[in-house]
């Protein structure tokens, strides 16, 4: 019988390199703690296992940034908002003008393929919002150019494979590239992995959960005005046949496609798959295997019944599957479902989502120094994760997780002891929305820090 273990020899590894703040997780909590670390004047390590920046965002070919109002107010800003100007500015980013937001059905008709309106609300139809729907190399292209301008020292094609741990605090990590098993040590090391890989490794204590996962496609080739026109003007037999596409993938939103700003692309959220446990090679080989299947039975069945959909075809699966939950951190504290759904106020919040408030402590693990999560592996319930993990709101995380890096350094403090209200401060000096002044709707005076 083989031997049910394998006994790895020790040896010395060479130190590729050595930042104050190592990142892991090139996604978008992991850019933007890079960046907002680096603007702080830390030097800056930013670790990614695939060879682009913005981990589901691009290569999960999540292509709406939503989240990130509450009405009229728009909650996530900083150096989220700075990346979509600059994906605008080359015509790669879309968003509804303010005058076009609104229950107006004219306007429902002009921006809901793009996937631009609050699916919170219970009105319907859902009312346009600030959301915002972009290219996948655009984000890619803006994101380097940031990158690039702050000075960061980025390693792609590196895996990261072990934390370093010294005397309870995070001294560096392990990974593993063409070059081998190597070293970056770092003062701070800032875990935005999406799965708690790093703390995880280092001994932090996390919960577990699940959700669908999702095999997102693009689809070239649509008349989207044709596919529009037949839903907004047929609409009895566009449910019909809609319902039958969706039947036909297994598992979707009501919007299954949605229009991306290339002319005749669009992007598909699906399809959805449940029972598969996103840490898990097996299961992550089956649902491609199962998503790919999905996907060309739908493609045979639009091109034949669906209106503007006869001469679409495979542009490309996302390269990074879809997995939206896997380990959570249970950190210092852990924000729950009705902390998100009745706003739950936190003094020591430091990023926000459309209307909720993350607090500094749900990003600190206990028992391990100079180590913060930033991302879809927070410190959350399961059910609390699955309503607050969309982009623009793990981007404020990454944001807050960066610069309370950089002010620990400065301070030769341990990253759990900053001055939460500096951060604050800071945060908004950069055009960034902390939370910490609660809105009107905001259920203040629980959670004391
Ligand atoms: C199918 C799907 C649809 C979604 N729809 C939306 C939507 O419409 N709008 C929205 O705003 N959000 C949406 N979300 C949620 C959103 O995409 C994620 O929650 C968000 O991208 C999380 O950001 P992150 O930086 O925490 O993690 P990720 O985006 O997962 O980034 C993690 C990064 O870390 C890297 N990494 C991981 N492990 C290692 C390792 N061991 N070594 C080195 N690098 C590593 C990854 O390659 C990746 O770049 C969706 C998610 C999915 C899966």
């Amino acid at each position: 019988m083989l031997p049910s273990t394998y006994s790895e020899p020790a040896r010395d590894l060479r130190v590729a390199s050595r930042a104050d703040v190592v990142v892991v997780g090139g996604g978008p909590a992991g850019f933007s703690a890079a960046v907002a670390a680096a603007r702080q004047g830390a030097s800056v390590c930013l670790v990614e296992r695939y060879p682009y920046l913005g981990g589901l965002a691009s290569g999960g070919m999540v292509l709406v940034l939503d989240d990130m109002c509450a009405g009229a107010e728009i909650t996530v800003r900083g150096l989220c908002g700075e990346l979509v100007d600059r994906m605008r500015a080359r015509g790669l980013a879309v968003y509804p003008p303010e005058e076009e937001r609104g229950h107006d059905p004219a306007m429902f008709r002009k921006w809901s393929r793009w996937g631009l309106f609050d699916f919170n609300t219970h009105t319907r139809p859902h009312p346009i919002c600030y959301a915002v729907a972009f290219d996948p190399d655009g984000w890619k292209r803006a994101s380097d150019d940031m990158v690039q301008e702050a000075g960061i020292e980025l390693r792609l094609h590196s895996l990261f494979a072990g934390s370093i741990v010294r005397d309870g605090r995070m001294a560096g990590v392990v990974v593993e590239s063409k070059a081998g098993r190597e070293a970056i040590m770092g003062d701070v090391v800032i875990d935005a992995t999406g799965d708690l890989d790093v703390a995880a490794s280092a001994g932090a204590r996390f919960s577990e959960g699940a959700y669908m996962v999702t095999t997102v496609f693009r689809l070239g080739g649509v008349d989207t005005d044709e596919a529009e026109r037949f839903q907004f003007e047929e609409p009895e037999r566009h449910a019909v046949l809609d319902l039958e596409a969706r039947r036909v993938i297994g598992g979707s939103w009501d919007y299954w496609w949605l229009k991306t700003p290339l002319p005749g692309i669009v992007w598909c959220n699906c399809p959805h798959m449940t029972g598969l446990d996103g840490m898990k090679v097996e299961d992550l080989t089956r649902a491609e295997f199962e998503g790919r299947r999905r996907i060309h039975a739908m493609v045979e069945h639009v091109r034949a019944k669906l209106p503007g959909f006869a001469d679409c075809y495979v542009v490309d699966v996302a390269p990074q599957t879809g997995v939206r939950q896997t380990r959570m951190l249970d950190g210092e504290y852990v924000v729950t479902k009705e902390d998100v759904t009745r706003r739950v106020h936190f003094p020591d919040s430091v990023a926000r989502g459309r209307d909720y408030y993350t607090p500094f402590r749900a990003l600190l693990p206990r028992g391990i120094d100079q180590l913060l999560v930033a991302g879809r592996h927070y410190s959350a319930t399961p059910q609390a994760q699955k309503i607050s993990r969309e982009i623009p709101p793990c981007m404020a995380m990454g944001e807050a997780a960066g610069i309370a890096a950089a002010m620990a350094l400065s301070a030769g403090t341990a990253v759990r002891g900053i001055d939460v209200a500096e951060l604050q401060r800071r945060l908004r000096a950069q055009g960034a929305d902390p939370g910490d002044q609660p809105s009107a709707t905001a259920c203040v005076a629980e959670h004391a820090a």
